[in-house]
Order: structure tokens, then C-alpha cells, then sequence
């Protein structure tokens, strides 16, 4: 018995808690933070959500900033028109996994399968293939490093808890002002429904970044996507092996 339990403990070590270590602590085979100096750039997971994704892409495109939207792939079959948006007014779209689901708690190969159909959804509204991959709370296991091998895999270097209204937009607007660096991979919410999240959170977020991004304007920051960010070669590798497979 004791020894069915040590190979338990070294399997969840060797399969799950060492890889999200290295990954989510110390930015092994993941993007979490970009060289340039001056350049910070803005991720959005979760949705899209009706209410609060086009409040937010208002902002943004008065703001004249780029930002990054890590979709679920069900929500965005949901909504179509606002993938298609974020595409029209220039903005990244990557992957969230099909369902807001833990890659713990999922089968790598269900998870393969669901990316791509996710991969797909978004394809078929923008023509344009996902590039970057988010896992669901960061949360990452070894085989996703070898299973997901099409896609970038994606962590973020600041949060300010957004997905909790306790704190209100000062939290976001001051963790924001007072905070952010250089090459930041800013972790933040346009949608609560998640497991975890309140609901009407993205409401702060949206309100603090409303005070932040002028403050951040002025102090010289530039706001770019990930694809901006990060290793262009990849996406064009991609996009070309794209283009061997259509029709
Ligand atoms: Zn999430």
C-alpha cells in the first residue's frame, strides 16, 4: 500500500506539480515576459462575454492599443461577432481550451482534440489561426509541452486578482501604475463566469484600466500583442504550414 501511494506522489510530482513549477514559476518552454524595453502588453482570458468584451474593445480602440484575447473555445462559438471584432480592430486571439477546464483534471488527448476544434472555431470566424496558448489558471502538465507542440505556450508575468471584485478598479489601476515593467505579460479579465471569478469583476478591470493606461502612456510604455512580443518565426511557420493543408 505504501508503496502504491509513493508512486502516486512521484507521478502528480513528475506529471504535474514539476512542470507547472518550472513553467508558471520560472518561465520554462513558456512566454511570460517580453525583452524589449518599454513594451508591456495586455491579455485578456475568459471570454468573450456579451456584456463586458465590447465595453472593453471600445476602450481599447480609443485608447489606439493592440491587446491579446485568450478565448474559450465554446464562448467564442457563442459569439461569434465579437471574435470577429477583436480580429477587424487588430487584436491577437489564443487559445483558452475548449471549456474553462484544469489541464490537470482533463485528458491530454480530449485536450489536443478540443484545442484544435477550438483552434478551428476561431479560424473559421477570422481565417486566421491561433498561435497562442493560455492553459486555464496557468495550469500546465508535461504532456502538454509535447502534445501542443503547434502552439506557443503562454503564462504572464503580472496579475492584480481582477477576477475578484474585492478591491475594486483601484486595485487594477494602482497594481497597474505602481507595478508594471518592462516586457510585462499582463494577466487580467473581460469575462466572470468562471469558476472562482465574480461575475461582475471585469466591470473594475475595465474601470481601472480606464485610469491606467494614460498614466502608463505617459510614462513611456507601449502597449503591443504577444505575436508582437514574442517570436515572430513561430506564427510564420505556422501560417505557412497552414497554407499547405488548405485546399
Ligand atoms: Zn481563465
Amino acid at each position: 500500500m505504501e508503496v502504491i501511494i509513493w508512486v502516486l506522489i512521484l507521478f502528480i510530482l513528475i506529471y504535474a506539480i514539476i512542470p507547472y513549477v518550472l513553467a508558471a514559476k520560472l518561465g520554462f518552454w513558456v512566454c511570460w515576459k517580453g525583452k524589449k524595453d518599454a513594451e508591456i502588453a495586455l491579455t485578456f482570458d475568459d471570454g468573450p462575454d456579451p456584456v463586458y468584451t465590447p465595453v472593453l474593445l471600445d476602450l481599447l480602440k480609443r485608447e489606439r492599443i493592440k491587446a491579446t484575447f485568450f478565448l474559450v473555445g465554446e464562448r467564442a462559438a457563442r459569439y461569434p461577432e465579437l471574435v470577429l471584432r477583436m480580429s477587424r480592430e487588430g487584436h491577437c486571439i489564443g487559445l483558452h481550451n475548449y471549456k474553462h477546464q484544469c489541464n490537470w483534471l482533463i485528458s491530454p488527448w480530449k485536450n489536443a482534440r478540443t484545442l484544435e476544434q477550438s483552434a478551428r472555431i476561431i479560424e473559421n470566424i477570422t481565417g486566421e489561426r491561433p498561435v497562442f496558448y493560455r492553459p486555464p489558471w496557468g495550469m500546465m502538465h508535461l504532456l502538454d509541452f509535447f502534445l501542443h507542440k503547434q502552439f506557443r505556450m503562454v503564462h504572464w508575468s503580472k496579475m492584480f486578482r481582477d477576477w475578484k471584485r474585492k478591491g475594486g478598479s483601484k486595485k487594477v489601476s494602482n497594481g497597474l501604475i505602481t507595478r508594471v515593467e518592462s516586457g510585462d505579460v499582463i494577466l487580467l479579465h473581460d469575462c466572470g463566469v468562471t469558476p472562482g471569478a465574480d461575475e461582475d469583476a471585469p466591470q473594475y478591470t475595465i474601470k481601472g484600466l480606464r485610469v491606467a493606461i494614460p498614466a502608463l502612456k505617459a510614462r513611456g510604455f507601449r502597449f503591443v500583442r504577444m505575436d508582437e512580443m514574442f517570436d515572430k518565426h513561430f506564427s510564420i511557420k505556422t501560417s505557412h504550414r497552414r497554407k499547405e493543408i488548405e485546399p
